[in-house]
């Protein structure tokens, strides 16, 4: 297989999706076996859900976050924290990377791990399995700052990704179909930055003709892409 020297690129972007958290068992949202089959985001994960019940709610996303901390990240997620002059860029909100170390981590449907209060646009880190608190200093009930079905994208997470995928020279997408807009725009607008692409996934995205294509697992394909 191909090697990637590194040290012959200034500005590198991984891109990752479910894919890449589905390898070490997290349990996925859309697709076969996905979280939305088997509950109503209706019921669960909806700003109307969160207004008629927050504490349902806010109870289904701590299972969300057992289930996540029931897993590990893989070899690929360490790949990735170890590459120096990156930015990561990510679908997930499970934090797997930061777990695995990496800093620099764009998290466009944001995160499990934090809180918000849009009544007072106050914010907190909650690491913890159960919630330290369902409510706010100002006694609003806190929501997930998560991206639910019908909320729009954070604009300045969606700039700083777009800044950083328009300048890149490496991209490197990881178990994302693709298919989910605005993120399905990121693979041609690094194409059109003259960037090397590459895509590991087991399944073809079909994205843009990339440069190179590797159809099999991160937790197997990162560790051997690149020379050390
Ligand atoms: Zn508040």
């Amino acid at each position: 297989m191909e090697k990637i020297d590194p040290s012959a690129y200034r500005n590198i972007v991984f891109f990752t999706g479910a894919g890449m958290s589905a390898e070490c068992g997290v349990p996925t949202y859309r697709g076969k076996g996905g979280i939305w089959n088997q509950y109503d985001y209706g019921e669960y994960a909806c700003q109307k859900a969160f207004e008629r019940d927050p504490e349902k709610v806010l109870r289904f996303h701590e299972l969300r976050r057992r289930a996540v901390l029931d897993c590990q990240p893989h070899a690929g997620h360490r790949v990735v924290a170890g590459m120096p002059r990156s930015i990561l860029v990510t679908q997930n909100i499970d934090g797997m990377h930061q777990r695995a170390g990496s800093m620099n981590v764009i998290e466009l449907h944001g995160s499990l791990w934090r809180l918000r209060c849009d009544p007072c646009g106050s914010m907190r880190e909650d690491p913890g399995d159960d919630y330290e608190t369902l409510r706010c200093d100002c006694g609003n009930w806190l929501r997930p700052d998560i991206t639910w079905f019908g909320d729009m994208l954070d604009e300045s997470v969606m700039r700083m990704a777009t800044e950083a995928i328009a300048s890149c020279d490496l991209f490197i997408s990881i178990g994302t179909s693709g298919s989910v807009w605005p993120a399905a725009g990121f693979p041609s607008l690094a194409r059109d930055a003259g960037a090397f692409c590459i895509e590991i996934n087991p399944e073809p995205s079909g994205a843009i003709c990339y440069d190179l294509v590797i159809r099999g697992s991160a937790s197997e394909a990162l560790p051997s892409l690149f020379v050390s």
